[in-house]
């Protein structure tokens, strides 16, 4: 099979982790012989410095020829101070809605290996396998009207019937692979648009009687995927609340760069590690790659629908996370492993 796939390395550790990925696409596209056609673009910061804009006009159409996008991360500490619309995220935001990818898969597991690393106890983490699917192209990021002025700055929260139908149906069909249960989260006690949301999962929800729907606040989720993360399958959110309980799934993981994420749409697939561009470790081979690999093996799963493939990088990964060759962030017993070294482990071990 030909794959044609885009990479957007991006900014700070986006580059590093990205190579790493690239290097394991390779191996596996050797493995089980399959034709890389890969192509390179800017995006975000980097982009701002070459071109003037987060996300170029060229970027743009490279991304509608590629079947798949891997990103890396967006953003720069110099950019903080700019409005949102100048800034690298911008490019990341823009590029969500040109490619209409607006269910984004946020695997979070436990690995074995990893009980130590989470910094809840072993109990609460052991067996922890849930999916946050969160849509990607609506509510707070994108609604109008938004602005900012000397006294007053705003934004809306907004969806529409079809965006949530969309996402919903997404969150439905992953469950049907897997515990066939979806825990969808909203803040209806407080947010009308929250109570559309519940109202219009309830309507999906009569397609799937196979399904268990139920719904939870999200402050309460918040605290749920702390307190007893395994009691969840299939998580269905809107834009921003899944974007910061996504962050909490890093702490069930072991790390933040632990966790992959896929954005799909009706054709376009856009993979990319949960992780920013982490200026703090950035340049320094700290970075863990895994993320990113996991986003490699989320790819060739859900857009090439290359089983074996995925299930390989998966195994690569879980191989060496028993083998203690990791970076930092997972704290390993001995001197811990460069970016380049975990990406070459598990490139090896495919
Ligand atoms: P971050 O995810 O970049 O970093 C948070 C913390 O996690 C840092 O201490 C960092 O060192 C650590 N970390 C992150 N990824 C890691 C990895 N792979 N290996 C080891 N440690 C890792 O979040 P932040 O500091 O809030 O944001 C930094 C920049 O990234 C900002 O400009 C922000 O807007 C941007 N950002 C981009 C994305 C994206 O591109 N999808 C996502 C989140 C934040």
């Amino acid at each position: 099979m030909n794959l044609k796939i885009l990479i957007l390395p991006g900014d700070g550790i986006g580059a590093e982790v990205t190579s790493a990925a690239v290097d394991v696409l390779k191996a596996v596209a050797k493995k089980f012989d399959h034709t890389l056609e890969l192509s390179e673009g800017l995006l975000g910061g980097v982009a701002i410095h070459k071109t003037g804009t987060p996300f170029p006009k060229e970027t743009e159409e490279l991304c509608q020829k590629a079947d798949a996008t891997l990103m890396g991360a967006v953003g720069l500490p110099e950019f903080d101070a700019a409005p949102p619309s100048q800034r690298p995220e911008a490019g990341l935001l823009g590029m969500r809605r040109v490619l209409d990818v607006f269910a984004n898969l946020r695997p979070v597991r436990t690995w074995p290996a990893l009980v130590d690393s989470s910094p809840l106890k072993n109990h609460v983490v052991e067996g922890t396998d849930m999916i946050i699917v969160r849509e990607l192209t609506g509510g707070l990021y994108y609604g109008q009207p938004r602005g900012i002025d000397e006294n007053r700055g705003f934004n809306t929260m907004s969806y529409t019937r079809k965006e949530v139908e969309r996402v919903t149906h997404t969150a439905f069909k992953l469950a049907r692979n897997r515990r066939k249960k979806v825990c969808s989260v909203d803040k209806s006690n407080v947010l009308e648009v929250s109570q559309f949301w519940r109202k219009v999962v309830i309507d999906v929800a009569q397609q799937y009687p196979d399904i268990q729907l139920e719904h939870m606040l999200v402050d309460n989720a918040a605290m749920q995927m702390v307190l007893r993360p395994t009691q969840f399958d299939v998580m269905l959110t809107e834009n921003t609340f899944g974007d910061i309980l996504s962050d909490v799934g890093g702490i069930l993981a072991g790390s933040i760069g632990m966790l992959p994420s896929a954005s799909l749409g009706e054709t376009k697939g856009l993979y990319e590690p949960v992780h920013g561009s982490a200026p703090d470790i950035a340049g320094q081979n700290k970075a863990n790659p895994l993320g990113a690999i996991g986003s490699v093996a989320a790819m060739l799963e859900y857009t090439f629908g290359l089983m074996k493939e995925a299930t390989a990088v998966n195994d690569a990964v879980g191989k060496v996370l028993e083998s203690g060759k990791v970076t930092a962030d997972l704290r390993p017993k001995g001197k811990p492993a460069t970016t380049t070294e975990v990406g070459r482990a598990v490139s090896e071990a495919i």
